[in-house]
């Protein structure tokens, strides 16, 4: 017999498949048939491979049945015209299954047609390949051929008429790798793409119902909502626990910031700050509690100063005037009279201009202790301008008052001041006013009118007193 030559048959499956096809060798066609079985059983998937010379009649066919004519076969024609090919959709004469075809054609020496081999695989084996896809979830796969005849899964298939090949949708063919949404027959909404498989014409569809696909996320969701809320409860607690821990405190701390506005800032209470407070607040009690010290010793200090002179450590005018009221009415609560004796140093300005302003300052701190010395503890002496000063003393009568005027303006005549080495003297003249029993003149004031007027008094009799040429007491009428 001449040598014919078998060609390579091709697989349509780049990808890892379970079926391996006869590889690209010549051989005797005498060796061919035994070939051909051997084949056949190293490949569980195939159900027959076919050798059809070039009159359309099989010259060796593994099932047995030779001399079948296949010359008006689409795949036999496709061969005369040299090409390869794949046939689906046709029914296996022996299993009476759906079977595939893949066809090349058969080249004698000198490269003229020669026939034909083919092998046939069920359509079910394709299911194997399916199942090694890359898809794990095998639902909504389906394999088919260019005119949309579905190959696999074999389920889909026996789903047909009869065991003839189903159909996919015209929906699912209109796929292609970029991936669609479109409305299914059934009116789901649905996303699918394909791929096309090998050089047959096949393609590999996956589509899904986009509820489905979206079910898994909503759970995702749910679960996280789910998860997040279990989170809260179990942290609630700690929270509550938190926030009490830090409400009692600052209950605290608003209460004694209250008390503090209401004495006047003037500390009554303590802030007791306890070790199971958050830190930063048992920082905050303590450097409040600091805080309000300090501040209550600076407005303490700045009342001080506000109401002594520097210069002389007396009062001062503005002590006079917050508390001259309440020491008049007391001398008239204990049946006293209120004296007011106003003081001016005569000439001080000479002194300044003589001796110096610092021997003035000298002659009124030394005035201030003379007329400190002549009155009594209960009395009230203040500093009431620059060289003039002010008595408040209880008396019986203005003579008594008169009387201690006179001491004080004597004591300070006879007072010698030094000052570098040069010794003098100074004068001053007063001004004296007694209040009536009732402590009004004439008409019913307040004590701060009261005072006001006795002062009033007492500075006029003093300019009486400088009139009359200073170094002189005059009382008031
Ligand atoms: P008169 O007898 O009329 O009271 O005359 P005077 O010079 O005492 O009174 P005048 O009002 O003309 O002058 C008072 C002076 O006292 C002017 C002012 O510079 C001075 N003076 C006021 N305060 C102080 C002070 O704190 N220290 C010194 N050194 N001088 C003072
Ligand atoms: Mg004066
Ligand atoms: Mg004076």
């Amino acid at each position: 017999m001449a040598c014919r030559c078998l060609t390579v048959l091709y697989f349509p499956f780049s990808l890892s498949t379970p079926i391996r096809i006869l590889q690209s060798h010549r051989t005797e066609i005498s060796h061919a048939s035994a070939e051909f079985k051997g084949f056949i059983a190293t490949h569980p998937g195939i159900s027959a491979a076919v050798f059809v010379g070039r009159d359309g009649n099989s010259i060796i066919d593994t099932m047995g049945i030779t001399g079948v004519y296949v010359g008006d076969r689409h795949y036999f024609t496709e061969a005369q015209e040299g090409r390869s090919a794949i046939t689906t959709g046709i029914k296996g004469r022996i299993s009476g299954k759906p079977i595939c075809i893949f066809s090349a054609p058969v080249f004698d020496a000198e490269g003229r047609f020669d026939g034909v081999v083919f092998i046939t695989i069920l359509v079910g084996e394709l299911d194997a390949w399916m199942r090694g896809s890359f898809i794990p979830d095998m639902q909504g796969l389906v394999l088919c051929d260019a005119k949309g005849n579905i190959l696999a899964p074999a389920s889909a298939v026996a789903d047909g008429n009869n065991g003839v090949l189903a159909k996919v949708s015209a929906q699912l063919m209109e796929l292609d790798d970029s991936g669609q949404t479109f409305i299914s027959s059934a009116g789901a909404r649905m996303v699918g793409a394909s791929v096309d498989v090998g050089k047959g014409g096949w393609k590999l569809i996956y589509f899904q119902s986009v509820d489905k696909i979206l079910a898994g996320y909503r759970w995702q969701t749910l679960s996280l909502i789910l998860g997040a809320l279990c989170a809260v409860l179990l942290v609630m607690p700690f929270i509550l626990r938190f926030c009490r821990s830090i409400e009692g405190p600052l209950e605290e701390l608003t209460a004694y910031a209250l008390e503090l506005r209401k004495n006047d800032y003037a500390v009554t209470g303590k802030l007791h700050s306890s070790k199971n407070m958050p830190s930063e607040i048992r920082i905050l009690f303590d450097a409040f509690t600091i805080m309000s010290l300090r501040v209550t010793s600076k407005i303490k200090k700045a009342e001080a100063e506000s109401l002594n002179d520097v210069l002389t450590g007396l009062h001062n005018r503005r002590f006079l005037q917050i508390t001259g009221a309440d020491f008049f009415q007391n001398a008239l609560a204990f049946g006293h009279l209120c004296s007011c004796l106003m003081l001016d140093i005569d000439h001080f300005k000479k002194i300044n201009d003589t001796y110096g302003h610092r021997a003035g300052d000298m002659v009124l701190q030394g005035v201030a202790k003379i007329i400190n010395a002549s009155v009594r503890q209960a009395d009230l002496l203040v500093r009431y301008g620059g060289e003039e000063f002010v008595v408040l003393a209880t008396c019986a009568d203005a003579g008594q008052a008169e009387e201690l005027a006179h001491r004080i303006r004597q004591a300070i005549a006879a007072h010698s001041f030094m000052h570098e080495g040069v010794k003098f003297a100074v004068t001053a003249s007063i001004g004296v006013a007694v209040s009536d029993a009732d402590g009004v003149h004439g008409q019913l004031v307040s004590a701060d009118d009261s005072l006001l007027q006795l002062v009033i008094r007492a500075d006029k009799a003093l300019y009486a007193a400088k009139a009359a040429g200073r170094n002189a007491v005059m009382v008031a009428p």
